[in-house]
């Protein structure tokens, strides 16, 4: 029997299976990339909220009841629906709503989108920024408060780095808070001043608290718009799910209002915060609550520090700083003793672990875990697992643990590489090492210190270049269509919904991609450029340009 035919005889058994099954849409005119194994084909039945049938265009076409729309795509490419297994959705939702988005082209562009907001600000009120990047600014200078101030001297302004560890702030925000050219560097941050002894108005780690204005009361309505604008941004670049990395019960309620109220544009997989656990056991909550659009995920947990901003935990120092290994977050014990409560109840595991020593640390709970309770398939998830070797990565693959790396840090933050230094990048983001030892790794952006456009992931993944033409890491390249692979079938084996998406498969959730090339036929530098036309999820355009 021809694949094809084997493809139409599954829908059939399906289709028989549930008899109000109908085909009630056909896609036609696209080069549809369905089947477990990614396979081009001509045509896509669905029905409902699911795929119903792919094969040749006359098969499907015959497949269609009376009645069914039928939609020609034009010669585009039909992809399954991208997964971003690692981002944070509701915090980056909120941000969106109320802060000044910073990542501009030059520092003048900032100031000036500012100023624009200043002017519809009551004056004292405190305006915050988030994604600015000193690296990214024509500038070639971070932003002093000098900058700032000609924004305004009416507002205290507050702008945090894309990686979340700075703040740049204006005079007014200083004065507000009392923080001038003899107060002390808290322990663990540091008042950056110049020269001169002045302050330059940059804030680094736990200093960045000293300068910013009263916390906002967040609304649960907020908190739903927020969800509304940034999975609408995700849906737009061709994300179907996505993972919150580090969520909260009130982001649950979010997604819930959101979905209620027609307004969440992608499926979430909610990660929740370790403080939360032994609320949500006693609540009788666990991993896999919910239903497709919103489900409860793994318990999430930290052992080390940060890659963009270079605080990961390694066993080496960073190049020119032969005294920094980097920062251990929690210890191996306390991750235990909140592991184990997980663990027992019955829920997945996934633990931020970023340099080699932290990725050790965390494997090592998993380990005794397993060990002392043992289960069939905790699918224990290694958030990051950014510098891995050979004994790590024999350790992962003897746990079934599913790393999530960085999708576009190679591409668009090279510049922060040289610090971990070339040979160092041909273990980092090991898209290739985890394939060739069978590890399913789900890769996502980790926004907002990582951009999520699945376009720009393809082509970091596949080319390991960044946006200047450095090459980081080149023996850790992969193909167009596994990068594909991971960032859908593994992505949706890592939130245990392997039988509902993560391809476009017979009874599988109707979740795709329209593209205006194919990244399988298009010069690999050139991936980024291609355009998302429309995105589906359930058998429904939540985006269409
Ligand atoms: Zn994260």
């Amino acid at each position: 029997m021809k694949r094809r035919d084997f493809c139409l005889f599954t829908a059939a058994a399906a289709a028989a299976a549930q008899t109000t099954l109908r085909a009630d849409h056909i896609l036609t005119g696209a080069r549809f990339y369905a089947g477990p194994e990614l396979q081009p084909f001509e045509a896509i039945a669905l029905a409902g909220d699911r795929v119903y049938a792919y094969g040749a265009r006359s098969e499907v076409l015959a497949l269609a009841s009376a009645g069914a729309k039928k939609t020609d795509l034009g010669g585009a490419t039909v992809l399954p629906g991208f997964i971003d297994s690692h981002t944070h959705v509701a915090s980056s939702g909120l941000n969106h709503l109320v802060q000044v988005e910073c990542d501009l082209s030059s520092i003048e562009a900032i100031i000036s989108a500012i100023r624009t907001r200043a002017e519809k600000t009551t004056p004292g009120k405190w305006i915050y920024g988030f994604k600015y990047d000193d690296t990214k600014t024509a500038e070639g200078r971070k932003l002093t408060k000098e900058d700032l101030d000609r924004a305004t001297t009416k507002h205290p302004v507050a702008i945090r780095h894309r990686g979340g560890h700075s703040l740049y702030v204006n005079s007014l925000a200083l004065q507000v808070r009392d923080v001038n050219a003899k107060t002390p560097d808290p322990s663990g941050g540091l008042i950056v001043k110049d020269a001169k002894g002045q302050l330059t108005g940059e804030l680094r780690e736990t200093a960045t608290s000293l300068a910013m204005g009263p916390r906002e009361v967040v609304t649960g309505n907020q908190r739903r718009e927020g969800v509304k604008r940034i999975t609408a941004l995700f849906a737009k670049s061709g994300i179907t799910s996505v993972h919150d990395a580090f969520g909260s019960p009130d982001d649950l309620h979010a997604y819930q209002d959101a979905y209620r109220q027609g307004e969440l544009s992608c499926r979430v997989y909610g990660l929740q915060g370790y403080r939360y656990i032994d609320d949500l056991i006693k609540a009788g909550v666990r991993t896999g609550l919910g239903d497709e659009w919103v489900r409860v995920g793994a318990m999430k947990m930290t052992s080390d520090g940060s890659i963009s901003e270079r605080t990961a935990r390694m066993s080496q120092p960073y190049t020119g700083r032969p005294d920094d290994f980097g920062i251990q977050v929690m210890s191996e014990e306390e991750l235990y003793s909140y592991g184990v409560k997980a663990h027992k109840a019955g829920w997945q595991i996934g633990t931020h672990a970023n340099g080699d020593v932290g990725i050790d640390v965390a494997l090592r709970v998993y380990e005794r875990l397993q060990r002392e309770t043992p289960r069939k398939d905790p699918r224990f998830r290694l958030e990051h697992c950014t510098l891995v070797n050979e004994n790590l990565l024999n350790r992962i693959k003897a746990i079934n643990a599913i790393p999530t790396p960085f999708w576009t840090y190679v591409y668009y933050h090279g510049e922060k590489m040289r610090e971990y230094g070339a040979q160092r990048l041909g273990q980092m983001f090991a898209m290739r090492s985890f394939l060739d030892k069978g590890i399913r790794v789900a890769p996502g952006s980790d926004y907002v210190p990582g951009p999520f456009d699945p376009m720009m992931a393809l082509q970091s993944c596949v080319t390991r270049t960044d946006s200047n033409g450095t090459v980081w890491g080149a023996n850790q390249k992969i193909t167009v269509r596994e990068a594909i692979l991971a960032s859908t079938r593994n992505g949706a084996y890592a939130s245990c919904e392997e039988h509902l998406k993560g391809s476009l498969d017979a009874g599988k959730l109707a979740d795709l991609v329209v593209l205006d090339k194919d990244p399988h036929a298009v010069n690999p530098s050139e991936i980024i450029r291609i355009k998302v036309l429309r995105t589906m999820a359930g058998g429904r355009w939540t985006f269409e340009s």
